[in-house]
């Protein structure tokens, strides 16, 4: 059971105060920015996105923007520079010095942009129905459609990607279905990848979202603070905060903890806070190149 984060303050507060760094791991959609009909016009609140940007250019805080957006529309929708940002539900890691992409990703894509021809007609079909292709994956919203779409439509996804599919699997998220590759990678396996390369092993994660994907992100750290945006009934999350639209305050409050925590350290006993400094590791592009061959090769011989 999920507690109510307002009831809990003292116990965050203790830990941030305890904090040799922070790290944020946020989802986008229905918890930096409320939700909308028209997903495209998603965007944050002007004072969370000030927060947000404050909060990314302290001393000691990294902000990673973990989103089932693709990477390229997570990054222009959010906008700001030296955040960490994970689209497609973590198959696609950008920032500082970190770039990856799942070595076998790109192996779904043929089948991928079949599914996005046989879809295509769905909107005319279903009024209401968006396509979202997002390269990697599609993400197939009803919202404007109505809840009385959703059987129809999840008929129609589930012919077209059965449970037994090969290179293809559904999830379902808010009014979506989510089509993605067939591999055992999600957002948490993200949060895990990126927090490997903190220097600061000591670091304070926060691990923050709403949807059914970020359920996967809550359990992936031991540490981490893990907050559900939305009910607390349901959800792996330690705490909950029931409204998206205290997201903003919630995050302008840990700034002000940090702050704080920064202008009392003494710095004899606090030697260590400062950026966490990111390490690239072994995910080069080259090496990615090479990994993607390799699972190219894997596919080829087990078609044999
Ligand atoms: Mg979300």
């Amino acid at each position: 059971m999920s507690l109510l984060l307002d009831e809990h303050r003292c116990e965050v507060e203790a830990r941030v105060a305890a904090a040799s760094s922070l790290v944020f791991y946020l989802d986008f959609d229905g918890t930096l920015a409320p939700i909308v009909v028209e997903p495209e016009l998603a965007r944050m609140a002007p004072e969370t996105r000030t927060v947000l940007e404050e909060l990314s250019k302290q001393e000691g805080i990294l902000v990673c923007v973990v989103s089932g957006r693709s990477l390229a529309d997570i990054k222009s929708r959010v906008g700001l520079s030296s955040l960490v940002y994970s689209g497609n539900h973590g198959l696609e890691i950008e920032g500082d010095s970190l770039r990856f992409v799942h070595p076998e990703a790109g192996c779904g894509r043929a089948a991928i942009e079949d599914l996005n021809r046989r879809v295509a007609g769905l909107p005319l079909l279903i009024p209401g129905v968006q396509l979202e292709p997002k390269g990697l994956s599609t993400t197939i919203h009803f919202r404007r459609a109505g809840p009385t779409a959703r059987d129809q439509i999840e008929t129609i996804v589930r012919s077209l990607v059965p449970a037994d599919h090969l290179d293809l699997m559904v999830t379902e998220g808010k009014m979506n279905y989510e089509v993605r590759p067939r591999l055992d990678w999600n957002k948490g396996s993200a949060v895990r990848w990126i927090h490997e390369r903190i220097k600061d092993r000591a670091a304070l994660a926060f691990v923050i979202g709403d949807d059914r994907t970020d359920e996967e992100a809550f359990p992936s750290l031991v540490d981490a603070i893990t907050i559900h945006v939305g009910p607390g009934d349901s959800t792996a999350a330690g705490y909950y905060l029931p409204d998206q639209s205290d997201l903003g305050t919630l995050l302008g409050w840990l700034l002000e903890l940090w702050k704080n925590r920064l202008g009392s350290a003494d710095p004899a006993s606090q030697p260590h806070i400062s950026r966490p400094a990111l390490a690239l590791k072994e995910s080069s592009p080259i090496l990615n190149v090479r990994l993607r061959r390799a699972a190219v090769d894997r596919r080829r011989q087990a078609s044999r």
